[in-house]
């Protein structure tokens, strides 16, 4: 994947997000099509395009970046519009981040605060009520989520995009960002307000694709993670990069395995959309869809500190 080394005299808008270091070494080329883009290029879980920008890779930190200027308002927009059909995937990566987190409760103490940004349909939000959080607060650009979320999450809901700003009203002791800083045009300020709005003593979760996972490596262009929403791709040094770059302290970074059920796993396979529908009936039939199954795909849970 991370063969093409030669670089090109192409313009480069878009330093590295992360450090900051200009003209990355090619990655990938972009090979976006404008009539392939569906209202659904831009919701969570959806099926893999395989449709990426320009990428690059910087070897001050790792990371693989779009070199077009992503500016954020076109990406809100996107967001706001995305269309949402993953409720009950949304409630099995819930139950996985909800696992993970459950190991660092003891550093939270009891009755604070937590935040949960791109909280999607907020699925995770009832799950860290029921851990002790006095107060659950979910941020989510796309509206069609919100409709879709269940009762007892929409109450903890609030449509935006997230900033301090938007959080002044409270001092949260744990913010959750899972699976977001693949998709915001600046990731390291993204972690700066995170770490602005944190209680001092407050942890940062963040769950992100790992692009040196094996599962991604072998799949190269294949791979589910190279998708157009993604404006940046990191790895373990990268994503500790982004974390210290905010002022935060990185007190651990881990692969993890995701549990979905079966169904789900086979929408994302490099494979014909056809094909795929085919196995899922034939997986429903057999009553296979909705077992649940545990496979390490590459991605990296990271949990750091505000000192
Ligand atoms: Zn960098």
């Amino acid at each position: 994947m991370e063969l093409t080394g030669e670089r090109t005299t192409d313009a480069i808008d878009r330093p590295c997000p992360v450090c900051g270091r200009p003209n990355g070494k090619l990655f990938r080329r972009g090979n976006i099509d404008p009539r392939r883009i569906s209202e659904f290029s831009y919701a969570s879980r959806k099926e893999p395009e395989c449709m990426s920008h320009t990428l690059r890779v910087c070897e001050g930190c790792d990371l693989v970046y779009a070199d077009a200027d992503v500016s954020s308002e076109t990406l809100s927009l996107a967001y706001a519009d995305a269309a949402y059909d993953s409720g009950f995937e949304a409630h099995c990566a819930a139950r996985t981040y909800h696992r993970l987190l459950a190991p660092w409760g003891g550093r939270l103490g009891a009755g604070r605060c937590a935040v949960d940004i791109g909280a999607g349909n907020g699925a995770l939000l009832p799950l860290l009520a029921e851990s002790g959080f006095e107060e659950v607060i979910g941020i989510e650009p796309s509206s069609s989520a919100i409709a879709a979320a269940p009762a007892d999450a929409r109450e903890h809901l609030r449509h935006g995009v997230f900033s301090a700003e938007a959080l002044a009203d409270v001092q949260p002791s744990l913010v959750c960002a899972f699976m977001l800083l693949e998709h915001v045009p600046d990731p390291v300020s993204l972690l700066r307000d995170v770490h602005r709005v944190l209680c001092p003593g407050g942890l940062a979760a963040v769950v992100v694709h790992n692009r040196r996972a094996p599962v991604n490596r072998l799949l190269g262009g294949r791979s589910p993670i190279i998708d157009i929403e993604h404006v940046q791709l990191f790895s373990p040094r990268s994503l500790r990069a982004a974390l210290s770059a905010a002022g935060l302290e990185v007190l651990a970074i881990r692969s993890f395995r995701n549990r979905y059920p079966l169904r789900y796993w086979i929408r994302l396979l490099p494979l014909p959309a056809g094909l795929k529908r085919r196995i899922t009936a034939s997986a429903d039939r057999r009553g296979w869809g909705r077992a649940q199954l545990s496979l390490p795909v590459g991605n990296l849970f990271a949990v750091a500190q505000k000192a």
